[in-house]
């Protein structure tokens, strides 16, 4: 048989759709019969926004204003929609992935995100301090309402683009390929499952901020009691404020 030159030549064929539902679908159930926990993501909208709390929908805002990032972002929203985000974990200020794609194994991802400075953390310890509806709802595992205006600000509490590194396993990654844009996708997706996931993704220990928190405010009113007159607030009154 005659050798042609370019029968070395690899070609990259994007998979359908269809393909890639299939795919991921194999890789899932594979995995879980090697004892894998994968934790899938599912976007609940087929268009517009990917999210659909305010939560989810301001970390998707906070990318998509970013020069860096608009452009690349796009091709995640599908891949999401097509259900390739087989595993997503948030941990520590981390984020461990996987995505199906053109491979049969799916890539692996990684995302870092840097810790939130000392600063910003206080600005959040002192407005859940203003009202105790803010603290019922940690206590209660609520995420407080009141806490959106620190997101929305201009220097939010969201990471910009030089807080956050990535890493793919495929060849394209270095530019933001559509793993990780997917993956960016998927936070956001998982922010409208839980708001908490923010204080581990920006390395906060909630138990212990939840803690600091009722302490300082504890210790605050203690302090105003004091001046105002010789009532003594004990253990019991302070823990009945917030129904205990
Ligand atoms: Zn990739």
């Amino acid at each position: 048989m005659r050798k042609k030159y370019w029968d070395d030549i690899p070609v990259y064929e994007q998979p359908s759709a269809e393909e890639l539902r299939r795919r991921a679908m194999v890789s899932a159930s594979a995995a879980k019969k090697r004892g894998q926990a994968l934790e899938p993501v599912e976007a609940k909208t087929e268009r517009g926004e990917v999210c659909t709390t305010w939560w989810g929908q301001a970390w998707c805002a906070n990318l998509e204003r970013y020069a860096d990032y608009a452009t690349r972002l796009d091709r995640g929203k599908r891949y999401i929609r097509l259900g390739t985000v087989v595993d997503l974990k948030i941990h520590k200020g981390r984020i461990e992935a996987r995505v199906q794609g053109t491979r049969r194994a799916p890539y692996k991802i990684e995302i870092r995100i840097s810790p939130l400075s000392e600063e910003k953390c206080q600005r959040i310890i002192d407005q859940c301090g203003k009202k105790i509806k803010n603290l019922e709802d940690l206590v209660y595992g609520r995420f407080p309402e009141d806490l959106k205006e620190l997101f929305s600000e201009e220097d939010g509490l969201f990471p910009k683009p030089t807080e956050i590194s990535f890493i793919c396993s495929c060849p394209d990654w270095a530019l933001m390929c559509k793993h990780v844009a997917a993956v960016m996708y998927g936070i956001g997706v998982r922010f409208d499952e839980n708001p908490f996931y923010f204080f581990e993704l920006r390395g906060i220990d909630v138990d212990r901020f939840i803690d600091v928190t009722l302490e300082n405010k504890v210790e605050s009113m203690l302090a105003n009691a004091d001046c105002k007159s010789d009532r003594i607030i004990d253990d019991s009154q302070t823990l009945a404020i917030f129904g205990f």
